[in-house]
């Protein structure tokens, strides 16, 4: 049987947290029944800064239920990276995590069925939304803007999936290994490239509490995830250099042709000519300079360049040890 956690980012959610305990239990329970998880499985609450009563209720619980287990943050950094502590303590502790918000919009009774697709041996299981309808019409058409987006800038992400999901000690592991500040999981994770599946489940109201999302972070984590996967807004500019380019020839005729009809003041072919050509070449030069930047963006980040993901034959260890596949 597996040791599974379950780690739960909190941030002032005093409200729900008792009935998050609650139900928590009750699935690690009801897991341990039909031998998914062991009597070792915990749910690791992770308090990332908060300034109500939230640590007080998680240390109130950790003495009264020995399912519970608390991480506590120094400041508050956010969704992204209280998740990442969470899970980089579980990675010592258990053979899968799975992470879920704490106010139980992720439906808990499909946590099962991530353990048992687990036990079938994926790393990755990503939990994706079946409808969206509980959303604000306002969310729903962003989120599903931002997904598209995202594609077509060429960053793989799973549609409808956001940090529900379960990894396997392997899988933490390597997503340890990647030490970006700009934290974006749910970029991270497809890169990591190991076995996955999906499992579906509906997107429920907040249990009690309000969104610890506002937009202006809902912004900045958007912006986040783009410019931390992908350097095609660089591309573009040098495109659009060489665009404006090819245009200014044809600002080019077009003042030389008004000039000898005589339809133009005096001094306007000249401006009208140094305007275009410049601002190709100013674009096209920044566009060039971008592209440097762009690779200096990733070298800088220093991911791992690949994963032995499994090994066939009988390879006799290095008197050194093993480098257990990981990538150099
Ligand atoms: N959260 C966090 N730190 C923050 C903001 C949010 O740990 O700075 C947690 C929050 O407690 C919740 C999860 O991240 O468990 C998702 O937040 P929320 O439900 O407010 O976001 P929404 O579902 O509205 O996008
Ligand atoms: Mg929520």
């Amino acid at each position: 049987m597996p040791t599974v956690y379950l780690v739960v980012p909190c941030y002032n959610e005093e409200e729900v947290l008792p009935e998050t305990v609650r139900r928590l239990t009750e699935q690690l329970a009801l897991m341990g029944e039909r031998g998914l998880a062991d009597e070792r499985s915990r749910m690791l609450l992770v308090d990332d800064g908060s300034r109500d009563k939230t640590w007080a209720l998680i240390e109130g619980f950790s003495k009264e239920n020995p399912r519970v287990c608390g991480l506590k943050l120094a400041h508050n950094r956010g969704h992204q990276n209280a998740l990442l502590a969470g899970l980089m303590e579980a990675r010592l502790h258990a053979d899968c995590a799975i992470s879920l918000d704490a106010d139980l919009q992720d439906d808990v009774a499909v946590l099962p069925e991530f353990v048992r697709k687990f036990t079938e041996g994926c790393d990755v299981v990503y939990g994706v939304r079946n409808r969206r309808d509980t959303d604000t019409a306002f969310k729903r058409v962003t989120a599903q803007g931002f997904y598209k987006f995202m594609r077509a800038l060429g960053v793989d992400v799973v549609y409808n999936h956001a940090d529900y999901r379960l990894m396997s000690r392997r899988a933490l592991e390597a997503l340890s290994e990647y030490r970006e500040v700009n934290l974006f999981l749910r970029g991270i994770v497809p890169l990591i490239g190991y076995r996955s599946d999906y499992v579906c489940y509906d997107r429920h109201e907040r249990f009690a509490g309000e969104s610890k999302y506002p937009l202006k972070k809902m912004i900045s984590f958007a912006l986040d995830g783009i410019t931390s996967f992908s350097v095609r807004p660089l591309r573009l500019i040098s495109r659009l250099g060489i665009f404006v380019s090819i245009a200014s020839v044809a600002g080019l005729l077009y003042a030389l042709i008004s000039h000898f009809l005589g339809l133009t003041v005096a001094g306007w072919t000249a401006i009208v000519c140094s305007i275009w050509l410049l601002g190709g070449l100013q674009l096209l030069c920044i566009g060039v300079v971008g592209g440097y930047v762009g690779k200096i963006y990733s070298e800088v980040k220093a991911r791992p360049r690949y994963r032995v993901e499994e090994k066939a034959g009988e390879m006799p260890p290095s008197p050194s040890g093993q480098d257990g596949g990981k990538g150099v």
